[in-house]
């Protein structure tokens, strides 16, 4: 399968919605959609997302009051609106509401109520999560960066959202939305693919190995550090695979399949309490006994091990976690 279509698979990945890139300069257009009928905006509050029945909730401009009305614990807070795109004749907007505001349960009753992303992403229909996860990660990117990392001054808002510049003096430096590069991987051997846990896991889950990539670093050999460092496996070779934005808070999964060179797991840095080697005959009977539990399906990590599982007439990962296989 092509890259392209492998990263589809992939929550958070959009589908449809156009960014509109060359309309972030464009103020009065802005202002104009801001206003439109059609535009719909999306409400993020300390990194959870305003859902009703498991999709965000639209509000339209002429529901403004209720954005205030939500807002109302904290007057001077501020509120981040930031450009996410155009599909079809809507404009979307994310509305992120002040870090220290408390919407009563009273409040979002009636709309609502906030959620974390993780815990609602399988249940989002793809676009509504790709929505999602923009609008999150361009919140928090907001939230943490209003003041000026040169020169402590204040940062403002500009060109829809995708910049921020410090308002202080002559320094003026342009701060835009950051992106941490994170590895996965799933190094294999034969019938045999490596897979740990971290302590704080529930019990009986196992992943790929993942870490970010350090500067100076090219991806290829951030996997081979981080499959050293948590595993002591030396891989001799790399493909890629897909990628899924991860907005928790803003990384990019970056996923590889890698062939071990050496077979001995030594848990060199701690990260791991346990690896081991997996057949996929091992996968099958503990999904079965519910001794093993995997990654989310919406996941990246998920999908690696799906697509080296299903070989031939090896069975469906899937159908097995459905129970149907
Ligand atoms: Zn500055």
């Amino acid at each position: 399968m092509d890259p392209f279509l492998r990263s589809q698979r992939n929550a958070f990945v959009t589908h449809g919605v156009d960014r509109v890139h060359n309309r972030r300069w464009d103020d009065a257009w802005l202002a104009q959609r801001i206003d439109s009928a059609s535009t719909r905006f999306i409400v993020v509050w300390q990194d959870q997302i305003l859902l009703d029945d498991h999709a965000p909730v639209h509000l339209s401009p002429a529901s403004g009051a209720e954005v205030e009305r939500l807002m109302r614990q904290c007057p001077n807070a501020s509120r981040d609106i930031v450009l996410l795109g155009c599909g079809g004749e809507t404009t979307y907007f994310a509305v992120g509401i002040g870090e220290a505001c408390e919407p009563l349960e009273t409040d979002t009753g009636e709309l609502g109520q906030f959620l974390d992303l993780r815990t609602a992403a399988l249940q989002l229909d793809p676009e509504e999560g790709a929505l999602a996860a923009q609008a999150k990660a361009m919140v928090h990117w907001h939230r943490q960066h209003r003041y000026c990392g040169r020169c402590g001054g204040p940062t403002q808002s500009e060109e829809g959202g995708y910049l921020r510049r410090c308002t202080e003096g002559t320094c003026g430096q342009a701060h835009f939305p950051r992106v941490d590069p994170a590895i996965i991987v799933l190094v294999t051997h034969d019938d045999h693919c490596l897979l740990g846990r971290q302590p704080h896991w529930p019990p009986g889950r196992y992943s790929n190995v993942a870490g970010f990539a350090e500067p100076g670093e090219s991806l290829e050999t951030a996997v081979a550090r981080e499959v050293w460092e948590e595993t002591g496996i030396k891989i001799k070779s790399l493909r890629y695979h897909s990628s899924q934005p991860w907005p928790f808070p803003q990384s990019l999964m970056v996923g590889f399949l890698a062939e071990a060179e050496t077979l001995e797991i030594t848990l060199k840095d701690g990260e791991l309490e346990d690896a081991r080697w997996f057949s996929r005959e091992m996968i099958r009977q503990e999904l079965e006994n519910g001794t093993l539990g995997l990654p989310s399906p919406y996941s990246i990590s998920f999908h690696l091990i799906e697509d080296w599982f299903d070989v031939e007439d090896n069975g469906c990962l899937q159908a097995l976690l459905d129970g149907g296989a």
